[in-house]
């Protein structure tokens, strides 16, 4: 099945490898981007048909532009959503423009007839707010935002995902409404300018980390995430469906154990040492991405994807295959310089 699709935030690292798959299998791609001065350096990177993909220029905090990029398309992927690189000064920086952005998209699609509305939510939607050290959960679940560890992501893509399915719900007419929640997304990179989510990879590499915090994180690669999408995009009988989207759930200590055995000397700076936990709180003081896990530590949540798998024949490949070829990429790339 092919025809024309939307997918928003065609800037981003998910929204670039799910392009390429829909215009490698046939589609045509409407993509939005915040401002269309961009296009050309995003095709570069991309390198697709460019006579199939269409650029257009919409922000998740206002409605220009979202008609437009939605006319003709049967199917929307809706991938953009803020990450933040620094802690934000409150909670609504992350909260409206994921949440006022769906809304503002689902309203688009539905306006323009779309039949399907995949969206990109996250296991930080699912595995928060539980209370538990080690537990291992599945679609049924969702993060329970009151929770001192739901930090302003974990409540933005909780809340976003909450009020598509409401919004669908009490809207939608019809309109299919599926979501995707993948779990920390690694793999190779298509130009310089690379997600939040590698960063633990690249302090690794680098050595800017004196050993590894005691966190864990279910890992997926950029590319299984891109499949699963477009098996989404296509499957019957999608309606409300949930899909995690996650491999094993692997401590750093494992991540570093990992580089070090793959690479050879390009790994040498990696640490092999757990850091203590005083350490990593002592850290968070100067560094604001480490206190947003200061409360991970200690914590191992792990994915059930087996829902994908049974109902879509999704198999992510192994999470070490994932680590080093992001490893490669980001030291090819000379985002890491050694
Ligand atoms: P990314 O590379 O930072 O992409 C985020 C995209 O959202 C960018 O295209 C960005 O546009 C766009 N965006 C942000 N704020 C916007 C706004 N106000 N208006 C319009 N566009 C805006 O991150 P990613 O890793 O690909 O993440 C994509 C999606 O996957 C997000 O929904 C994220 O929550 C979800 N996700 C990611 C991971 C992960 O580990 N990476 C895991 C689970 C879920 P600009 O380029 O203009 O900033």
């Amino acid at each position: 099945m092919t025809g024309t699709a939307l997918v928003t935030g065609g800037s981003g690292y998910i929204a670039g490898y799910i392009m390429r798959q829909l215009i490698g299998e046939g589609w045509t791609v409407h993509t939005t981007i915040r401002d269309l001065a961009h296009e050309q350096s995003v095709r570069d990177v991309l390198a697709v048909d460019n006579a199939r993909l269409k650029f257009f220029a919409a922000n998740l905090l206002s409605d220009a532009g979202w008609a437009e990029a939605n006319a003709r398309c049967s199917h929307v992927v809706h991938v953009a959503s803020p990450l933040a690189r620094k802690n934000p000064k409150n909670d609504d920086e992350l909260i409206i423009p994921a949440r006022d952005g769906a809304l503002r998209a689902l309203r688009a699609a539905k306006a323009a007839g779309v039949k399907r509305f995949v969206m990109t939510s996250s296991i930080v939607a699912i595995a928060y707010g539980h209370g538990n050290k080690e537990q291992t959960f599945t679609e049924a679940d969702w993060t329970n935002i009151d929770s001192p560890d739901a930090y302003s992501y974990v409540k933005s893509k909780t809340i976003a995902e909450r009020a598509a399915r409401d919004w669908i719900a009490a809207e939608g007419d019809g309109m299919e409404y599926v979501s995707v929640n993948p779990s920390l997304v690694l793999g190779p990179i298509m130009s310089g300018d690379f997600s939040l989510s590698l960063e633990s990879v690249k302090k690794l590499l680098e050595g800017s980390l004196l050993g590894c915090p005691d966190i864990a994180a279910g890992i997926v690669d950029v590319r299984d995430v891109a499949d699963l999408h477009v098996r989404v995009l296509t499957a019957p009988n999608m309606a409300g469906e949930r899909f995690i989207a996650s491999g094993p759930s692997l401590k750093m200590i494992e991540i570093a154990r990992i580089l070090k055995s793959g690479l050879g000397a390009e790994g040498r700076k990696v640490p092999m040492r757990r850091l203590p936990d005083f350490l990593v709180r002592l850290s968070a003081l100067f560094d604001p991405l480490i206190k947003q896990v200061t409360g991970e530590l200690g914590k191992v949540r792990r994915m059930d994807a087996s829902h994908a798998n049974e109902v879509l024949g999704w198999l992510p490949r192994p999470a070490a295959d994932s680590i080093i070829d992001t490893a490669r990429a980001l030291i090819d790339h000379g985002v890491v310089k050694l």
